[in-house]
């Protein structure tokens, strides 16, 4: 840190990103990604004459995108809003809904980027533990009288709670925004959008960097109440009005006339996780449920950090997070049959090695 950085962000732990190393080709299994390239109609789109516009600024209102999701998901236009990833649609909620008298909760074990974004607005959090095995009871939330930020799947478990949860939560807590992430809920989980026509209080994020295969353009929307999706804009407005770039848009508005290649994507990834799952009991390993295009593991005979490690060194990699509640465990993202045959083939290498 530099002398000129403001203090108030002595105490600020950046998020840590999975990493993304150029030194050799692995088999990355390690940042929930799609391991599927973009449909051929994306490819297609960007050669479509939006590269000749680039001279000149997107729609800051991002109208044709956002027209094509509310007719999708059956909202109206006004229930949209669009963010570069739904990293930054966090970010503007937190900095949208919390203050010091509007504190937020979230469970201890889910994504990240939640406590960075407390910290950074300077918002007072509390992490609620999830109860044995990971589950989160959802009466640890009702009427809670604070913000609630919910994953579900939640990250790095997978885990789901059913739509029925989420409702009481959000019926509970009608003074407070109740946001539910669902970056993961298109991979066999239950979306609570339904819910938005009914309560004003929730605000529902999901992204195309996982089941669309576009976490490089980087694009994530919001589909909530009219009110808080003008709160959204007035942050992104103060933030950077044209926060979604042409190409994007494009390749986003091929991905949504390809639905059914992404459908068939979810699906392979969902037997791929059946088939990892099955094969991974054998070797040892106790895996959780998931919903998600990851699986969270561990085994009887290796602690998670050695195994991320021997797994690295023998070109696959996953996660690991050293907090004592999940050190012994590591994510892995569901790939293509091939890969998860080349990882499953290192852990029982590993394993042999391990005597
Ligand atoms: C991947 C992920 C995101 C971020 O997605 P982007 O749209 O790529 O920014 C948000 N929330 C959770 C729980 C995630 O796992």
């Amino acid at each position: 840190m530099s002398r000129y950085m403001s203090s108030r962000f002595d105490s600020l732990e950046a998020y840590v990103p999975g990493e993304q190393p150029q030194d050799m080709v692995y088999v990355k299994l390690n940042t929930n990604e799609s391991p599927f390239p973009p449909a051929p109609a994306v490819l297609a789109a960007l050669q479509g004459g939006e590269v000749e516009r680039l001279n000149r600024y997107p729609d800051p209102e991002g109208r044709l995108l956002r027209e094509r999701l509310a007719e999708m998901y059956g909202v109206e236009y006004e229930n949209v809003f669009l963010a570069n990833g739904s990293d930054e649609l966090l970010s503007f909620a937190f900095l949208a809904f919390c203050d010091r008298t509007r504190p937020v909760a979230y469970p201890n074990i889910s994504y990240g980027f939640y406590p960075v974004y407390a910290n950074l607005y300077q918002i007072p959090y509390t992490e609620i533990s999830l109860r044995e095995g990971f589950v989160l009871d959802p009466k640890d939330y009702c009427g809670l009288g604070k913000n609630i930020v919910i994953a579900n799947p939640n990250a790095p478990t997978g885990r789901a709670i059913p739509v029925s949860d989420i409702e009481e939560i959000v019926r509970t807590n009608l003074d407070h925004v109740v946001l539910v992430d669902e970056a993961y809920v298109d991979f066999g989980g239950k979306s609570c959008l339904p819910l938005i026509g009914k309560y004003d209080n929730l605000l529902v994020c999901q992204t195309f960097s996982k089941f669309r295969s576009l976490a490089g353009g980087r694009l994530g929307f919001a589909l909530a109440s009219r009110g808080l999706i003008e709160d959204l804009e007035k942050i992104k407005y103060s933030t950077n009005s044209y926060n979604i770039n042409r190409l994007t848009t494009a390749a986003a508005l091929a991905t949504l006339d390809s639905n059914s290649y992404y459908v068939a994507n979810s699906r392979k990834i969902q037997d791929n996780r059946t088939y990892t799952g099955e094969k991974l009991d054998a070797l040892g390993f106790e895996t959780l449920p998931s919903l998600a295009n990851f699986i969270f593991t561990r085994c009887s005979w290796m602690e998670g950090g050695a195994l991320y490690r021997a797994l690295k060194a023998k070109g696959v990699l996953v996660r690991h997070w050293e907090r004592a509640e999940i050190r012994d465990w590591c994510r892995v993202t569901i790939g293509t049959r091939e890969e998860m045959d080349i990882f499953l083939d290192r852990v029982r290498e590993i394993r042999k090695e391990a005597g």
